[in-house]
């Protein structure tokens, strides 16, 4: 039996400095098979951010054209700016048996949850062991500005009021074990059914050979 699978969508949501880039780059260097979803953003880059690799950094203009021509699979305005996945390089991963992994809003996970793709989805939430803890995070992370912090705090609620709709919600109070865990659901999430395209040759398969037998 041939190992074909079908590349997962891996939504990881959280309220802004719960950790999701953070899980995210250590699960691909993890697993360097999986594809990063660089979204498009018409916010400006933070320092040490590199256009392509962290976002694609557009214009409002270009953004919203992209999304009048059906380019992005999901998209949600957050903090003021527009955020969005590009659809090309996500449909090519997945064909292509590939993991995908989305670092974005409970909006853009409800999205792809119900569209085409929603079967293939894993979405996991971060909480945060504390309110106190989010904001203290937010200010080491030292990359936004008292104003911005605050702005994101307050909108960290909304954010985790939606919690209930993901397939699992883990609490990052210890960085290791949290990376832990998201493997062991990753790794099973692979071997869901639907994620086993060659399981329905391989029972026909068993069906021929047990008829054979009889
Ligand atoms: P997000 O992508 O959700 O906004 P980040 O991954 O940027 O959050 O994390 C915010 C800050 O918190 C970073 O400085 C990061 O190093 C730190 N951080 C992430 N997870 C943990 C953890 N489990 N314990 C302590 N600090 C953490
Ligand atoms: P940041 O500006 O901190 O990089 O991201 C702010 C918020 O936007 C985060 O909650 C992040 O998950 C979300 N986000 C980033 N990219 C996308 C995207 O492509 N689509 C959606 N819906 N949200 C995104």
């Amino acid at each position: 039996m041939s190992k074909a699978r079908r590349g997962l969508l891996i939504i990881l949501s959280s309220p802004s400095g719960a950790g999701k880039s953070t899980l995210a780059k250590r699960l691909r260097a993890w697993d360097e098979s999986i594809v990063f979803s660089v979204s498009a953003t018409t916010r400006t880059p933070r320092p040490g951010e590199l256009d392509g690799r962290d976002y694609h950094f557009v214009t409002e203009v270009d953004f919203k054209a992209s999304v009048a021509e059906d380019g992005m699979l999901e998209h949600a305005h957050v903090f003021g700016n527009f955020y969005g996945s590009p659809r090309g390089p996500v449909e090519k991963a997945i064909n292509a048996g590939q993991d995908v992994l989305f670092d974005i809003d409970w909006q853009g996970a409800q999205q792809i949850r119900n569209s085409a793709l929603g079967q293939h989805t894993l979405s996991i939430f971060l909480l945060p062991p504390s309110i106190a803890e989010l904001h203290r995070r937010l200010q080491t992370r030292g990359q936004d500005s008292e104003e911005v912090i605050s702005k994101r705090m307050q909108k960290s609620w909304d954010e985790i009021s939606h919690w209930d709709g993901y397939d699992f919600v883990l609490v990052n109070d210890d960085l290791e074990g949290t990376e832990e865990k998201l493997r062991t659901i990753l790794s099973a999430t692979r071997l869901r059914r639907s994620q086993q395209p060659d399981l329905t040759p391989h029972v026909r398969g068993l069906q021929s050979e047990f008829q054979e037998m009889q």
